[in-house]
């Protein structure tokens, strides 16, 4: 684990209670009844919104309601129930190898473990982390494209690789606060700090944040 200084964790608290206050209530918006469907509906999500996921996984899970039923599927009609997400011809893919993974490895149940989760094919620790910390209830700090560009803005990190960024944030924050850290940094990526064009002006975290290229007065 990285070393930090008293001043690096306090500005760290800093800023995440200012997220906290801006966005008070925040969970995935992804729909799921069971962590197996979380971890299908957070593969695929890439390239997508969360409401695109939203609209088909009831289908899915309907026509497959198991690991081992998905596992089994015809790749066509995966196609067929997914293909509005984008993508499909490789989430399908995806989806049913890691199906097949899950029963194989686990007997068709996830692993609340971030080093047995990775081992599932199309599982890198973004997904897992996601799944840790929501479905199980485990600390966990999800790094995507989000997390990734505010934390460096803010000074949080240096590295722009996102496992050196997770240990990075895991050193600045307490366990009890992973998970918050990376709901609010992806909302705040989203919605404020832009990868192009962040909306600096109002920006309440300007005064903690280092990027050289804000926009606004
Ligand atoms: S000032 Fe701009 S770049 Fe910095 S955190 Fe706010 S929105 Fe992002």
């Amino acid at each position: 684990m990285p070393s930090t200084t008293t001043e690096q964790r306090r500005n760290a608290r800093v800023i995440l209670n200012r997220l906290k206050k801006r966005y008070p209530e925040i969970s995935t918006a992804l729909q799921y009844t069971e962590p197996w469907q979380l971890l299908v509906a957070t593969v695929m999500s890439a390239q997508t919104t969360d409401a695109n996921v939203n609209k088909v996984t009831p289908v899915l899970f309907e026509r497959w309601p198991t690991p081992e039923d998905l596992a089994a599927a015809n790749p066509e009609d995966v196609e067929q129930v997914i293909f509005s997400t984008g993508f499909y011809k490789q989430k399908t893919k995806s989806i049913i190898a890691l199906a097949a993974d899950l029963v194989d490895r686990y007997d068709g149940v996830v692993p609340a473990d971030l080093d047995e989760l990775v081992k599932l094919r199309g599982v890198g620790r973004k997904t897992a982390s996601v799944v840790l910390a929501e479905a199980f209830g485990i600390p966990a700090i999800a790094v995507d494209t989000h997390v990734k560009r505010v934390a460096f803005r803010l000074g949080l990190t240096q590295n722009t690789d996102p496992t050196k960024i997770e240990f990075d944030l895991r050193a600045l924050y307490p366990e009890k606060d992973w998970e918050a850290v990376s709901m609010r940094f992806i909302q705040f990526g989203r919605d404020t700090c832009h990868a192009k064009k962040p909306e600096c002006g109002g920006c309440l975290l300007r005064d903690r944040c280092i990027y050289p290229d804000k926009t606004g007065g």
